[in-house]
């Protein structure tokens, strides 16, 4: 069985942010890839999305799961190649709610005047799936199990399953007191949880209620959750290298298995 590898291609919260002083860690907007040699499953199509599909050169049936559908997850899907073959079966998962549908939100970001081509005119095959908070999906090589986070208009946490592994993508959430628990035995004995670690906690009150943890929460959802390794997603805009350097060293001082996600990062569970 062979093992199963997450890949991050966009780790940046909110808008792109190209430049000196974010290049270690990299400026594109949220896509990781969690994968195995038989499944590859995308997870979210923020601008990091366009390097990835630079590598995809054969066809393929892809599976993409949206955590919600904010710009800075959706805004590379324009710019991925895959779309525009016919060699490309693209199966694509998001959280339901009942006022907004996912083809017609990825539609809408392709509408005239905003881009050339329509979503509708495209060669692949795609088929859109929305899915309640708590489905458990078996994609390929995984079963993927979902939960409602803490976010303005939702979003959609995502636990992995493989051969006895398991991987958590916790992005965009911010911890409270109601969704502490769930979020707990979500997350439980994880060999790696991922996690939305935006602010710092000196920053986090000017910024409460924007749907985003503070990195001293994700030492306490680690801790309670057991978890073996955590991985630190989704940074702010504003954060440089050097800020992401001390950030990450704070964190291990409280739990010392951690790493903050930088663009290119392959992780083997
Ligand atoms: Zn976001
Ligand atoms: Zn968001």
């Amino acid at each position: 069985m062979s093992a199963m590898k997450v890949r991050y291609w966009g780790v940046r919260g909110s808008i792109p942010v190209p430049g000196e002083e974010t290049s270690r860690y990299g400026g594109n907007t949220s896509c990781l890839e969690v994968r195995t040699d038989k499944t590859r499953i995308i997870v979210d199509g923020g601008t990091g999305l366009r390097l990835l599909g630079a590598e995809l050169t054969k066809p393929e049936e892809l599976f993409m799961l949206f955590t919600h559908l904010h710009w800075d997850h959706i805004q590379g899907i324009p710019f991925f190649h895959p779309i525009y073959s016919p060699d490309y079966q693209i199966h694509i998962y998001s959280g339901h709610k009942a006022d907004v549908s996912l083809e017609g939100v990825l539609k809408g970001q392709m509408q005239a005047p905003n881009f050339p081509v329509e979503l509708t005119q495209l060669p692949a095959a795609m088929t859109f799936n929305e899915v309640p908070h708590g489905t458990v999906l078996e994609l390929g090589d995984f079963v993927v199990r979902t939960i409602r986070l803490n976010h303005p208009q939702d979003a959609t946490g995502l636990r992995f399953e493989h051969g006895g592994r398991s991987f958590v993508h916790l992005t965009d959430h911010e911890h409270n007191d109601e969704f502490a628990q769930p979020i707990f035995d979500f997350c439980k004995g994880a060999d790696v949880l991922s996690i939305d670690a935006m602010f710092t906690p000196e920053e986090y009150p000017t910024f409460v209620g924007w749907g985003h943890c503070h990195w001293m929460q994700t030492v306490e959802i680690a801790k309670a959750a057991g978890v073996k390794k955590m991985i630190l997603f989704h940074h702010a805009p504003a954060h440089t290298d050097n800020d992401m350097d001390l950030i990450q060293a704070n964190v291990r001082e409280h739990f010392p298995n951690t790493d903050a996600a930088f663009e290119g990062m392959i992780v083997e569970i």
